[in-house]
């Protein structure tokens, strides 16, 4: 009976583990068309200064709808495409698209906006990124400081030249700013190098504000170092009113969180605005 057991349980778990990977291979195949089959669309959550209480800035986040499997994660196809190379293309298109998004509300009247899109490493260390970056520029006629990259620690350990292409980026008036801050290598005198503007504490320590005193205290170390180093820090995966309080008692710049706002297409971002003029 046991022994029974033991082939039922491994027959169990290799079917659990072919469906995982034919699901794998299925997106990573499905990638390749989705660009030109329009699936993609591109929303955009809120930064909120905590000072004012105003949208400063939105986050372009991706969003796929597969015809058939249904909403994807950005979660689960980005990783499959930055190992497939097809996050070169998407990565392109959302560049191109959040410049295109906030040039138009520009000319619709809304107060500036920065727009941040997140870069993949991958994407970050082609040679031509820099080049890259000017043509959308140029073609959109956004002006660079409506404009910021969010890069990951684990980008700027893995791709070399990173320090030199954010050098030139900054020269250009781009808003540079790290993700995740605090999951990753976070060395200290690493960091103290690098033309970065602001950085994003990961939403997991953002969390632990009112349930976990330790987490909660790194919280208020990271926006120090921030301050200490003189750059702003966002807060991500802001939920709750003491969260928002916690952050704006200690001196937090900027937030974004489903307390404020979730991702929503952009014409829910031009109604924020109207909604935001009424005060
Ligand atoms: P991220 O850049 O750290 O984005 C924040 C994620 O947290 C987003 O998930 C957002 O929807 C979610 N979020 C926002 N507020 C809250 C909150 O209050 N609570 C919680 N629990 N979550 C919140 P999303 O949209 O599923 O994106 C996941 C990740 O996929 C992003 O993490 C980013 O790393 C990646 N990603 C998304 N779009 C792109 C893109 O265009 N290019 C690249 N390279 N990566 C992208
Ligand atoms: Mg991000
Ligand atoms: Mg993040």
């Amino acid at each position: 009976q046991v022994k029974e057991f033991g082939k039922n349980h491994f027959r169990l778990f290799t079917n659990d583990m072919r469906e995982v990977v034919s699901r794998q291979s299925r997106i990573a195949n499905d990638l390749h068309r989705a660009l030109e089959n329009q699936e993609f669309s591109i929303y955009y959550q809120p930064q909120v200064s905590l000072a004012s209480g105003r949208i400063v800035g939105v986050e372009a986040l991706l969003r796929w709808n597969h015809p058939q499997l249904g909403m994807i994660s950005p979660g689960e196809f980005i990783p499959i495409a930055e190992t497939t190379g097809s996050i070169l293309q998407i990565g392109k298109y959302v560049l191109q698209a959040a410049c295109e998004q906030n040039k138009a509300w520009q000319e619709t009247g809304l107060p500036e906006l920065r727009v941040a899109v997140n870069i993949s490493a991958l994407q970050f260390s082609q040679p031509n990124f820099y080049e890259e970056v000017e043509k959308v520029l140029h073609s959109t006629r956004l002006a660079p400081h409506l404009l910021e990259f969010v890069l990951t620690e684990r980008l700027l350990q893995e791709s070399k030249g990173a320090i030199e292409t954010m050098n030139d980026l900054k020269r250009l008036g781009v808003h540079l700013s790290i993700d995740d801050f605090g999951t990753g290598f976070s060395s200290l005198r690493y960091l103290r190098l690098l033309p970065v503007c602001t950085l994003k504490i990961d939403q997991h320590f953002t969390g632990a504000i009112g349930s976990d005193p330790k987490d909660a205290s790194l919280v208020k170390t990271i926006i120090q170092l921030a301050h200490d180093l003189g750059m702003s820090v966002t807060a991500e995966g802001v939920e709750t009113q003491q969260q928002e309080e916690f952050l704006r008692h200690h001196l937090c710049d900027y937030a974004q969180g489903y307390y404020f706002s979730k991702p929503v297409p952009p014409k829910e971002i031009t109604q924020l605005f109207s909604k935001q003029l009424e005060y």
